[in-house]
């Protein structure tokens, strides 16, 4: 069959994301590929379609039981012959996969890359009609990541012995890894590559100084309660206090670290993967394991460790492609605390060096006074637009001509022998009346008091955006007083001007706003799906969104579908889907639409009612424009109820009450419901 018919009837799937088609054609043509796509883009579509359109079996090489799990549950949910051998595979479960194997009607094997070293496997390989290798993480084979997997070495092997394709997917782009791919698994002769853009422009960026980091969170959470978030925290006993209160404030919260025992991780993920709105606090070893598409915020309490390291956790949220928000609080304390990190620790210095870069770049982006999203793309090696889909790009940062105060601070560390922190040379600059500064006799200095038009809380604030772009380094063999870079040394001579935002702590009031997912007319209706959704979730004994997810959810209590046909047109509902839930989540709208609204029935018995009837028909029919292919939309009942009792029938009249946009689409019908007596 057809790729896009596929996509549509397995799937439910309305088009290719950008970049998986030219991925999808090279697979189903039996190239060698290397596609290298964000996390979220879509890779697995990209090796499971092809599995569909080609002639026997695809062996799928992942390096996560639990995402193989994931996968195989939601391709045998959209009708797919698929399976796993994995160590936690039942008895049964292994069993009907030799079954179909045999038989020859399985499609997609998945397994780990430790069952290849076995004999049997092999055997079992070659005598089944494999047609295709896709490599999940392919990174996985490179011995300098930090994801290697000693037995990803054996797939080149396979490839080989088979003598069949190989595609290999991941989200690792950089040009070394890249090297090792291509000499690993495809013996050094270059495949056809894909390079798919990293951005992820529905995830909102936000950075935040911290000021009573807790209540940032509590705010931050609360204005999005319901919804399933993550929070990074950077340590694990923060984690713990964070869940309790988070559960305090009325959230479904649990909290997750490396020092929990297995069990207790594995149920966290369970509930995590299954429950709608869960929040939690976690530690990085968080989320390796997590392929939940609708995640739609990711907070961090701390500082990441890197500028990949926040990539990849940002890129948990929105997978699905709807809006995801992010926030990361960051304050001096935790600028110390990575350089610390970074220096105590065993690796050597050229390592050393190449971390405090990439500390560098994140702190670059923390304190960057333009697009967010333009400089974190920078570092990937892109050169993107501003993206007004960050907190700088909705509110422009303030700045000043800081080249004066920084070279205060910088001249009261050189004249104190660079032997104090940011506290100590505050006073100075500022001209403090402390014990210290009078034993030390620092109030001789010349720099004593010379920068008092700021005040404490400015300097902190410059002082912490001198760390952030490494003009200050703290030395931790001086317990962490702060010491000049070479990068500082042009501003001292007077060779190079520093702007700095206007303090970030006195405007770091991030909105509260979130866009509804719908309006508050199909809220109920939204909730009453979501209810269905889980009720099936949990009678299979699977996470929810494997049956529909959000987005699916949306479109459904927005254009209301009252026939299987209907149905069959809202994304995300393949010809399986349709078959398995269809009448289940029907039997939900027609219950919701059935009930008479309240603003109906007050018109009840009076000429306006059957005039709202009338329009609510007109409605339907353009619930979906003219044509049928647009984004659904609907009046409230109460708008409706409006219209309906409207004397002065014109077209300014009623875009008045249903709004320029709903105007656009309903109001001319609209009129002519009025006009028609
Ligand atoms: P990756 O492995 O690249 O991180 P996934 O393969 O898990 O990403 O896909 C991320 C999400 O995007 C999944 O929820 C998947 O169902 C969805 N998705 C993939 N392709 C499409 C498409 N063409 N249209 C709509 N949704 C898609
Ligand atoms: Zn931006």
């Amino acid at each position: 069959m057809q790729a896009a018919t596929l996509l549509r009837d397995i799937f439910g799937f309305d088009g290719f994301r950008p970049g998986q088609e030219e991925i999808v054609d090279a697979v189903v043509a039996g190239r060698n590929t290397l596609a290298i796509m964000p996390t979220g883009g879509g890779k697995s579509l990209c090796f499971q379609l092809p599995a569909l359109v080609r002639p026997g079996v695809t062996v799928v090489i992942s390096p996560l039981i639990a995402l193989m799990r994931d996968q195989v549950r939601g391709l045998q949910a959209a009708g797919v012959a698929a399976g796993a051998l994995t160590s936690g595979n039942t008895e049964e479960e292994t069993e009907a996969v030799w079954a179909q194997l045999a038989a020859g009607t399985l499609k997609l094997l998945y397994m780990a890359p430790e069952r290849l070293a076995s004999f049997g496997t092999q055997r079992m390989l070659r005598e089944a009609n494999v047609t295709l290798i896709a490599v999940d993480e392919a990174h996985c084979v490179s011995q300098w990541g930090h994801d290697f997997r000693p037995d990803y070495l054996r797939i080149g092997e396979l490839r080989g012995m088979l003598d069949v394709p190989l595609a290999a997917f991941t989200a690792t782009a950089d040009a070394e890894t890249q090297v090792e791919i291509v000499e690993k698994l495809f013996g050094g002769v270059s495949p056809a590559t894909f390079l798919r853009g990293f951005d992820r422009p529905n995830i909102h960026l936000a950075f935040a100084v911290k000021d009573n980091p807790r209540t940032q969170i509590l705010g931050f959470a609360a204005a999005r309660k319901g919804q399933s978030g993550i929070v990074y925290c950077g340590t694990r006993a923060k984690t713990e206090t964070l869940s309790a209160a988070l559960g305090q404030a009325g959230h479904s919260a649990c909290h997750y670290h490396g020092g929990m025992d297995a069990q207790a991780r594995r149920d966290v993920e369970r509930r995590f993967q299954q429950e709608d709105g869960l929040i939690v606090t976690a530690t990085v070893a968080f989320g390796m394991g997590i392929d939940k598409p609708d995640i739609r915020w990711v907070a961090h309490a701390d500082l990441p460790k890197s500028i990949e390291g926040y990539y990849q956790e940002i890129g948990r949220a929105g997978r699905d492609g709807e809006p995801a928000e992010t926030m990361t609080l960051y304050g001096p304390d935790d600028i110390r605390y990575r350089r610390t990190q970074i220096d105590e620790g065993l690796a050597p210095p050229e390592r050393r060096d190449a971390d405090h870069g990439r500390l560098n770049a994140l702190l670059g982006l923390a304190e960057a006074l333009t697009c967010r999203r333009v400089n974190l793309l920078r570092y990937f090696g892109e050169d993107p637009q501003p993206c007004g889909n960050c907190d700088l790009c909705d509110t422009p940062a303030e700045t000043f001509d800081a080249t004066q105060a920084v070279r205060m601070a910088l001249s009261a560390a050189l004249r104190t022998d660079e032997w104090f922190g940011a506290g100590h040379l505050i006073d100075i600059v500022m001209g403090a009346d402390t014990p210290k500064i009078r034993e030390r006799g620092h109030d001789a200095l010349p720099t004593y008091g010379v920068g008092r038009e700021w005040n404490k809380r400015q300097w902190q604030a410059i002082f912490r955006q001198m760390m952030g772009r490494d003009l200050f380094r703290p030395d931790p063999e001086r317990h962490g007083a702060l010491r000049m870079t070479e990068a500082a040394r042009p501003i001292l001579r007077g060779e190079a001007v520093v702007i700095l935002r206007r303090d970030t702590v006195t405007n770091a009031k991030f909105s509260p706003a979130v866009r509804a997912m719908v309006s508050e007319e199909d809220a109920p209706l939204l909730s009453a799906l979501k209810a269905k959704r889980r009720a099936l979730a949990e009678a299979a004994g699977g996470p929810a969104y494997i049956i529909f997810n959000d987005k699916t959810l949306i479109e459904m209590a927005e254009a209301k579908p009252a026939t299987l046909d209907q149905m069959a047109r809202i994304g995300g509902v393949g010809a399986k889907k349709l078959e398995s839930y269809g009448r289940a989540f029907l039997e939900v709208i027609a219950g919701a639409v059935d009930q008479v609204h309240p603003a109906r029935m007050k018109l009840a018995g009076r000429t306006e009612g059957a005039v709202y009837d009338r329009l609510l028909a007109a409605q339907a029919d353009l619930a979906r424009g003219p044509d049928g292919h647009d984004k659904p939309m609907s009046c409230s009942a109460a708008q409706l109820a409006k219209v309906a009792q409207l004397r002065q029938a014109d077209a300014d009249a009623v875009a008045r009450v249903i709004g320029e946009r709903h105007a656009e689409r309903f109001g001319d019908a609209f009129l002519a419901v009025l006009t028609d007596g």
